[in-house]
């Protein structure tokens, strides 16, 4: 085993070094700064880690603060975005294992010193001497482990039968039941997740939820209420007449309404279309849909050039996806997916309606 100190850097005021500790303890991540450029020493730093190294997270005037499995040089990469409370872009991952919640907590410096002989000055610095122990002492000190999986499946299973209040609803995002498909808000999920886990609960909005909850591996997907409205009407609707209004529809400027400027409303007509249109079956991968609901196969309508990057809202743009997929399509598209997107749009819809035009 390699284990390193690695220093968590100086927070970016307003934030404090706990919301910093608080974002890369709820994400699972280390960051490193140096330049924020693709090759640069923030990289070349976090790519030396390799899977099953040790690292000691060291926040400056306090100490350690918490140990995790380094996931290995793969799991690098340079995010477009610093994460909220501080100005590094070279992340990689870490699956923590016995973390400080409050950094009031920390193993104080002269206690490291005590068993290391070494407190750490650079980003990151090995430790050579008695790594073991330091790891024993962290884990005494800090026995509860960080949200795992189980824990929020137990939180899904809490608020399915104590419910929630409703202001805690997201306005943009809910997070689905791997078995049900239902629906729940993520933020109500994530904080009951922490409370069974015995982690800290940030108050202050500071944990980065949908990414907590996505590594754990949960769908987070975009809010489709108002096609609830449409469904009625929908049920009695064939396919021509269905087009005529999705079409109908996109010749409208697409509604905007905007709440910190991202979230763009769609017609439930055109999802409703591309739903009715993709039979069930994804648009991108041919898999059958994962479950069926009251209205249906399961499948998310996904625009294939951004709504905020000013695509249009129309029966050509929109597909009918699996969530695998459409969470692909949104962490990590690949220029042959939008293509293969593309094709089979066009094709289809010529070759299902060109019988009437
Ligand atoms: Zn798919």
């Amino acid at each position: 085993m390699v284990a390193y100190f690695h220093n968590l850097g100086m927070p970016v005021p307003p934030a404090t070094m706990q919301s910093l500790w608080d974002s890369l303890r709820g994400s699972g991540t280390i960051t490193a700064g140096f330049g924020n450029e693709p090759g640069g020493r923030g990289q070349q730093v976090l790519r030396r880690y390799q899977a099953g190294d040790t690292i000691f997270a060291y926040a400056n005037g306090f100490g350690v603060v918490g140990y995790g499995i380094a996931e290995g040089p793969q799991s690098y990469r340079l995010v477009a975005n610093a994460r909220r409370g501080s100005n590094h872009r070279h992340e990689a991952r870490v699956s923590w294992q016995a973390t400080a919640g409050d950094i009031h907590d920390a193993l104080p410096p002269f206690a490291v010193r005590q068993i290391t002989h070494h407190l750490p000055r650079q980003t990151s610095e090995k430790v050579s001497l008695r790594p073991e122990r330091l790891r024993e002492e962290t884990e005494r000190r800090w026995p509860n482990q960080p949200i795992t999986r189980a824990h929020v499946l137990a939180a899904f299973q809490q608020v399915a039968k104590e419910g929630y209040r409703a202001e805690r609803r997201s306005t943009r995002w809910d997070v689905l039941h791997p078995n049900s498909g239902d629906r729940y808000p993520p933020k109500v999920i994530l904080s009951r997740a922490a409370q069974l886990a015995g982690v800290r609960n940030n108050r202050g909005g500071g944990w980065p939820t949908n990414d907590v909850l996505a590594a754990l591996g949960f769908m987070i997907v975009p809010k489709e209420g108002e096609e609830l409205e449409v469904e009625q009407d929908l049920a009695q609707m064939d396919l021509a007449g269905l087009r005529d209004r999705a079409e109908r529809e996109a010749r409208q400027e697409p509604p905007r309404t905007s709440s910190r400027g991202q979230s763009i409303a769609r017609s439930p007509w055109i999802s409703a279309y591309a739903k009715r249109t993709a039979n069930g079956r994804c648009d991108l991968c041919g898999n059958d849909a994962p479950f069926r609901t009251a209205a249906g196969p399961f499948l998310e309508c996904h625009h294939i050039l951004r709504l905020a990057d000013g695509g249009p809202d129309c029966i050509e743009n929109v597909v009918a996806l699996c969530p695998n997929c459409h969470r692909r399509m949104h962490l990590a598209p690949r220029k042959s997916d939008i293509s293969a997107l593309r094709q089979p749009v066009t094709l289809a819809t010529n070759h299902r309606f060109g019988s009437k035009e």
